[in-house]
């Protein structure tokens, strides 16, 4: 990394929110991901505080108990406080998919589907995945670690706490491992918590695309027990659609990452159908997109714990009419988490707010519904649940505080970012620097 990177800003080690208008806890989430009605119950508290030391949780209630508690009375010079009035305060968001290991936007497919090229035709003419693929392979590991902590700043500035970040544009052993070595040494200077997911199996690279069997090999052979050999991803991910990888060699990749100690979860059902009951026998983690999910699967997702991660900024970008069948989804029972599928191709955005905002206006989710999908379900998508996505005393200390009196008006604006300030692993961050507080 270059010398101009700096540490993470120093935790302090107590920190007291109080007077917040209103604090969504989203407390009570033990037993299982949020489905049906329970989406909506986000345990508000009004007039609420919330005091966090050495990084967790640690008492939630209103301002008038917390400022009468003895420990916090005595030690009060010694506690970093920040006024919340008039503001909302929630867990941090769980962004459970990104893809942000590439070097440019890509501008020139961009414009080409303004005169009406659809996604798929664009890859067949050399855009797409393929075009990142060259830029990536040619970087340095530490210029692939400027670009992820950058974008990783750039979340926490819209109450991001937690991100999966994906591999997934090298596509060769080198290139795979070395993106995977700059999302842990991005993550290495961000206060926050990353998740890492080997994404080898993106599409078929041109190179093999006569031998996409031992490209199928190259993942479960060797990218896969060196990622978790080096200890370098949690999970490992497969696009399975037509034009990249089938259901059988998502199964054969599911088993390899099972066999190294791997989660998995999957892009499915995108632009085509993929039968996903023998996949879910391997209990992944989260199923992503969705958008052509039979009624079959809804049926058997709604018994399990596999997440539906819903990404409808791809549907915007994209300029797409249907968008995923979020109201089925969680009318059946499923367990739906919103993403913004950060990357160059499809959805160029790194605010869950407007994703949000999509959810409600697109696929008629509600704001409390949005935001327990962005938060909860999102750390369930992750296997975080037990640390991440409510605000309960022994989680960690990761919150976003909202210039808003009503939660509602966070997918409400659209685009625009209301963030105050987010607190991550109980380090408080505005802008670069610290939020600013009183007596520290
Ligand atoms: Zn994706």
């Amino acid at each position: 990394m270059s010398s101009d990177i700096k540490r993470p800003s120093k935790k302090p080690a107590a920190l007291l929110l109080t007077n917040i208008r209103q604090l969504l806890t989203l407390r009570g989430s033990a037993t299982g991901p949020r489905r049906g009605t329970d989406l909506s119950n986000l345990g508000i508290v009004e007039d609420a505080s919330v005091f966090c030391l050495n990084g967790k949780i640690v008492s939630v209630g209103k301002t008038k108990e917390a400022v009468r508690d003895p420990w916090i009375r005595k030690n009060r010079k010694k506690i970093v406080e920040i006024d919340c009035a008039g503001k909302v305060v929630l867990p941090g968001f769980v962004d459970s998919h990104t893809h942000p290991v590439f070097i440019s936007p890509r501008l020139v497919d961009f414009e080409k589907r303004t005169t009406g090229a659809s996604y798929e035709e664009i890859a067949a003419a050399g855009g797409g995945i393929q075009s990142s693929l060259r830029d990536v392979r040619q970087a340095g590991k530490s210029q692939l670690a400027e670009k992820v902590l950058q974008f990783l700043r750039t979340i926490a500035m819209q109450g991001t706490t937690t991100v999966e970040v994906k591999s997934g544009y090298g596509l060769t052993l080198d290139s795979e491992l070395k993106s995977l070595e700059a999302i842990r040494d991005a993550a290495s200077h961000w206060p926050g918590t990353v998740v890492s997911t080997l994404l080898g199996a993106h599409i078929v690279p041109r190179e093999f695309r006569n031998r996409r069997k031992q490209y199928v090999e190259l993942v479960c052979r060797e990218m896969i027990p060196q990622a978790a050999k080096k200890k370098l991803a949690q999970f490992v991910d497969v696009f399975t659609e037509r034009g990249a990888f089938t259901a059988g060699e998502t199964r054969k990749i599911f088993d390899a990452a099972r066999n190294h100690n791997l989660g998995t979860r999957a892009h499915v059902c995108q632009l085509s159908r993929t039968a996903l009951l023998e996949l879910l026998e391997l209990d992944p983690a989260s199923f992503d997109h969705l958008d052509c999910v039979s009624d079959a699967d809804i049926r058997y997702l709604a018994r399990r714990n596999t997440i539906a991660t819903l990404v409808p900024g791809a549907n915007h970008f994209l300029g797409l009419r249907n968008f995923p069948p979020a109201r089925k989804l969680i009318d059946s029972g499923v367990p739906v988490a919103l993403a913004t599928d950060f990357n160059p191709g499809t959805s160029p955005t790194v605010s869950m707010p407007f994703v949000m905002s999509l959810a409600c206006t697109h696929m008629k989710m509600s704001p409390a519904e949005s935001i327990a999908a962005s938060t909860i379900n999102g750390a369930w998508a992750l296997g975080l649940q037990d640390r991440k996505g409510s605000i309960e005393p022994g989680k960690d200390a990761d919150l976003a505080c909202f210039d808003v009196p009503d939660y509602r008006e966070i997918p409400y604006w659209i685009a625009a970012n209301k963030v105050v300030f987010t607190v991550l692993n109980g380090v408080p961050v505005t802008g670069c620097e610290i939020a600013p507080t009183g007596d520290s």
